[in-house]
């Protein structure tokens, strides 16, 4: 049981993790933090919080547990604000979708309690945001993906393992390099090209008219880039060389496919199309 959680950033992320915790009757209280009076007063007017903060040192004075679910781009200047604020026994996590980036910032900016900080990662979420989009059953039957440090407290550890599991979360337990080169596979590239497919699309003259047209496949492939800007050029900029690494083989890919179809090399179209079915529906 949790007497008081902090969420910092009340959206999608914090403000589901906060209704669920609610609904099971895990917590006894929620106070929130968003950068935004809009977003404190939305998330209080719908109850995902029972208490808006006025500050980031007033949400954590009396936490027992911290979650941070701000733009990874903001994480570093939130633990500054929150460092000075922390009881000593406090457990603090986060959310953020890449997280060599996020446990530097942690590092740098807590000091001693560093070692009750968890980086964490729920992978589930919608291309929505704000405390609106936010829903108690987000987590459930979804993957957590835990990486604590050498230094981290393996107590603090278990609290938070705990945490998600009330979720209905599954939790697994990942060094940050394997987790950020994982998810630059599957969740950061997919939103890249999605981004740039769609954005490519949107500046040709007959968009419109073109887009009329799009089919359910298109829908399925495009829904990520409707997304939050902000959100994802954080996620690019934090897990760089992964996402870059990935965009080289790629590029590789795609220049192989383009020859491919220029040289009408049917056969080779065949032998990728055929592999990539063939691993999508032994898997999903
Ligand atoms: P969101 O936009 O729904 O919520 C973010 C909240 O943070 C907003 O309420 C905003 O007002 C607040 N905020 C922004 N800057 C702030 C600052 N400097 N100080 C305090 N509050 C600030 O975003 P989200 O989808 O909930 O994402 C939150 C985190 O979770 C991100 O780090 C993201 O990488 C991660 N994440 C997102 C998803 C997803 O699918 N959306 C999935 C897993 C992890």
């Amino acid at each position: 049981m949790i007497n008081r959680l902090a969420v910092i950033g009340v959206g999608l992320i914090g403000g589901s993790l906060a209704l669920s915790l609610k609904s099971k009757g895990a917590v006894n209280e929620v106070i929130g933090y968003s950068r935004s009076e809009n977003a404190r007063q939305e998330a209080l007017a719908l109850g995902v919080i029972d208490k808006a903060a006025d500050s980031i040192a007033e949400a954590v004075a009396e936490a027992d547990v911290i979650f941070v679910a701000v733009p990874m781009g903001a994480m570093a200047a939130v633990f500054a604000d929150m460092s000075e604020h922390i009881r000593p026994e406090a457990i603090i996590t986060d959310g953020g979708s890449a997280k060599a980036q996020v446990v530097m910032a942690a590092r740098e900016a807590l000091g001693d309690n560093f070692k009750q900080f968890v980086p964490g990662h729920p992978i589930a979420g919608t291309e929505k945001s704000g405390p609106s989009a936010a829903f108690a059953t987000l987590y459930e039957d979804h993957r957590v993906v835990l990486t604590p440090l050498s230094d981290t407290d393996t107590a603090a550890t278990a609290k938070i393992k705990a945490m998600w599991q009330l979720t209905g979360a599954e939790v697994f337990e990942m060094d940050v390099e394997h987790h950020d080169t994982v998810l630059a596979a599957t969740s950061h590239l997919p939103h890249v090209l999605a981004f740039n497919l769609v954005g490519m699309l949107a500046q040709r003259d007959d968009c419109d008219e073109v887009l009329r047209y799009a089919a359910g496949g298109f829908r399925d492939f495009s829904r990520i880039a409707s997304s939050d800007a902000v959100m994802w050029r954080d996620i690019c900029l934090g897990n760089k060389q992964a996402i870059l690494d990935l965009l080289d083989e790629y590029h590789q890919g795609i220049n192989k496919i383009e020859q491919a179809i220029k040289e009408e090399d049917g056969e080779y179209l065949i032998e990728v199309f055929a592999r990539a079915k063939k691993a999508r529906d032994t898997r999903f």
